[in-house]
């Protein structure tokens, strides 16, 4: 079987100096990936890299085929930080946007279409803006109408850069929620930037750390564990993850852990 993502030696510059240097990783169907590392540590180019938005040094593959082969896009929903939609002064309809996320739209909306459409905005609480003015929408309520746009050709492989920080708390646990569940029920498999790794510690089950190099991949367990991640991120970080403090046997702190809820 091969990977969702393989990336072999990926290595890329804007101008001299290296943004990414010799990061090769592989993506397994099913998992739910947290993206993250200092700001300006390259985890957006490294996105941008992978879907062929900017061009690297290396080998990327997406379903087991070479990017430059790769034509099956509706496979992958991606969920930009600064989406051109977002932008544009362009008077458009929320369901308009969200519909552009299908494969080959047209002029002419065929019924079933618009179904797909109201029904990927349903899973994000947009359906009440489908006729309205994207760009009258808050910002919170244009990201959850982005992400429908992501959703609605179903793609196996949701990518997504730093989704959250424009949401409200409700709107980002509904957020969270809803990646999870696409992850544990649909096998949805999930690439996210994220500062928050405290509130996506439950959902993830592995995390990456960019920081120019692949500084660390593995799984969350292994993550809390790593001398390598402590190093870079200090001790008390690695123990806001709240799977580790239901019980306060597995987290290496032990007693002296303010998260652990000891009895
Ligand atoms: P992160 O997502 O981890 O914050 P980025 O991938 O956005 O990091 O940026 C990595 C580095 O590349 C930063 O030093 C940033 O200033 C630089 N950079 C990002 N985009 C561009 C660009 N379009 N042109 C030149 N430099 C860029």
């Amino acid at each position: 079987m091969p990977g969702i993502i393989e990336a072999r030696h990926l290595h890329f510059a804007y101008t001299r100096t290296p943004v990414l240097e010799d990061v090769s990783f592989t993506v397994d169907a099913g998992d739910y990936i947290g993206l993250i590392g200092p700001n300006g540590g390259g985890k957006t180019t490294l996105l941008k890299v992978l879907l062929g938005l900017e061009k690297g040094q290396g080998e990327v593959k997406l379903f087991g085929t070479p990017l430059g082969e790769f034509t099956d896009w509706h496979k992958i929903g991606y969920l930009a930080q600064k989406s051109p939609v977002a932008q544009s002064r362009f008077p458009i309809a929320a369901e308009e946007v969200v519909l552009m996320g299908l494969p080959g739209f047209s002029a002419r909306i065929k019924r079933e279409e618009l179904k797909e459409v109201y029904a990927a905005m349903q899973q994000t609480r947009t359906r009440q803006f489908a006729g309205k003015i994207f760009n009258d929408l808050s910002i919170g309520q244009q990201q959850r109408v982005l992400l429908a746009r992501a959703l609605v050709s179903k793609p196996q492989l949701l990518i997504l850069d730093e989704p959250s920080t424009a949401l409200d708390a409700g709107s980002r646990e509904m957020f969270f929620d809803l990646l999870g569940k696409l992850n544990t029920q649909n096998g949805t498999t999930i690439l996210l930037i994220t500062h928050d790794t405290g509130e996506v510690g439950k959902y993830i089950s592995k995390f990456m750390y960019v920081d120019k190099n692949l500084v660390f991949f593995g799984t969350k367990e292994e993550f809390c564990h790593s001398q390598k991640v402590a190093e870079k991120l200090g001790p008390f970080a690695q123990h806001t993850i709240d799977h580790l403090h239901n019980t306060h046997g597995h987290c290496p702190l032990g007693a002296s852990c303010r998260e652990c809820k000891h009895d």
